[in-house]
């Protein structure tokens, strides 16, 4: 019997196991085109899936990691052949499709997206879900009108993925970022990237009044609750908030004030389930806009052997930017 080496996830009466183990070729699921996988990454999702602290895993036993760039194998999809380099983010992998902390997946050819010319495999898993959220949500900033000349930007969640690869391409694009976070210790790290100026996450986290002193022009948000309604609160009039994540909390407890009062925009940012067509602008995008050098600054390597342990940290707020999984070496 063929294996291959997964993180696997089972589930029985006492509650979920997770381990590094050997999965059957033959147990894999449904899709015309085999990969073999040379690099994934660890998202907050799947900290969640591997943790079990929500319920991400909608089917046992699970393969997680939501990621994964590879070299197609064995392929019957017309777009895809033997040896192209490909990505793939989302699409149900991880949650109800087998994923990507594994050496080897078969997935549907029309979840890939080709690896952009100008990106290693290793680059397009160090930007990984967060960065594809990241640039899905600077697009919707964009397709509102917003420019840099407008105001500033908060981004939250700033030394997290999503906040650390918006922090970079916004910076870069010219406008000036007002990074939140918890960590103060990460001041130089954050201004590296190019925020201009850094809160405490203290100042967003609790309970705050419907609104407050309008600071900034547009925000990026991937923590929800308390900060992003005041994220909200304090976004000035035609203003646009971009919400992705919930490391606050799922609940949005703010009021109507800033929309019928300001015509401030919430615009919702989904990756997993996200069309074709804007996955191949936010992936072109990324590869022209993304500094390699700031990228290769927020990247951490680890091993598919690491991949539990890093499940449980990005959870706890210790992971710095992204973690590369190299699997095979490039
Ligand atoms: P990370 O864990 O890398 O970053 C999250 C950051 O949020 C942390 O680094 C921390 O930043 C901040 N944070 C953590 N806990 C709290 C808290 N209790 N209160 C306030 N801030 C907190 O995760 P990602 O960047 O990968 O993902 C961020 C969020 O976006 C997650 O909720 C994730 O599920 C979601 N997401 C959603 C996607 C979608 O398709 N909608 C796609 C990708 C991600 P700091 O230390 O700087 O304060």
């Amino acid at each position: 019997m063929s294996t291959f080496r997964a993180v696997v996830i089972e589930k029985n009466h006492t509650g979920q196991t997770v381990a590094l183990t050997d999965f059957s070729e033959a147990d894999r699921m449904e899709g015309d085109v085999e990969l073999r996988v040379t690099h994934t990454t660890v998202n907050y999702k799947d900290g969640l899936a591997i943790t079990g602290k929500a319920p991400v895993v909608r089917r046992f036993p699970m393969i997680p990691g939501v990621d994964c760039a590879g070299v197609v194998e064995t392929s019957s999809h017309p777009d895809f052949q033997p040896g192209d380099r490909v990505i793939l983010n989302g699409w149900g992998t991880g949650e109800t499709h087998l994923g990507a902390f594994a050496e080897k997946s078969r997935v549907k050819g029309d979840w890939l997206v080709p690896l952009p010319a100008d990106l290693t495999p290793s680059e397009a898993m160090a930007i990984g879900t967060a960065g594809y959220t990241a640039m899905l949500s600077i697009l919707a900033l964009e397709k509102h009108g917003l420019q840099p000349a407008d105001g500033p930007v908060i981004i939250t969640g700033a030394a997290g993925g999503v906040g650390s690869i918006a922090i970079t391409l916004l910076a870069k694009a010219g406008w000036h970022v007002i990074a939140s976070t918890g960590r103060a210790e990460e001041a130089d790290y954050l201004e590296g990237l190019g925020a201009a100026e850094i809160i405490d996450r203290n100042e967003l986290s609790s309970p705050g009044r419907p609104l407050g002193k309008e600071r900034w022009i547009a925000g990026v948000d991937s923590v929800g609750s308390h900060t992003l309604a005041n994220v909200l609160s304090m976004t000035r009039y035609g203003g646009a908030v971009t919400a992705c994540g919930l490391a606050q909390g799922m609940d949005l407890p703010g009021s109507v004030a800033p929309f019928i009062l300001r015509g401030v925009s919430l615009l919702g940012i989904d990756s997993v389930m996200c069309p074709k067509p804007r996955r191949l602008e936010a992936w072109a995008r990324l590869a022209t806009d993304l500094d390699r050098e700031r990228l290769g600054r927020i990247t951490s390597t680890i091993r598919l052997e690491d991949v539990i342990a890093a499940g449980t940290d990005i959870l706890a707020g210790k992971v710095r930017g992204r973690l590369v999984v190299e699997i095979e070496q490039e």
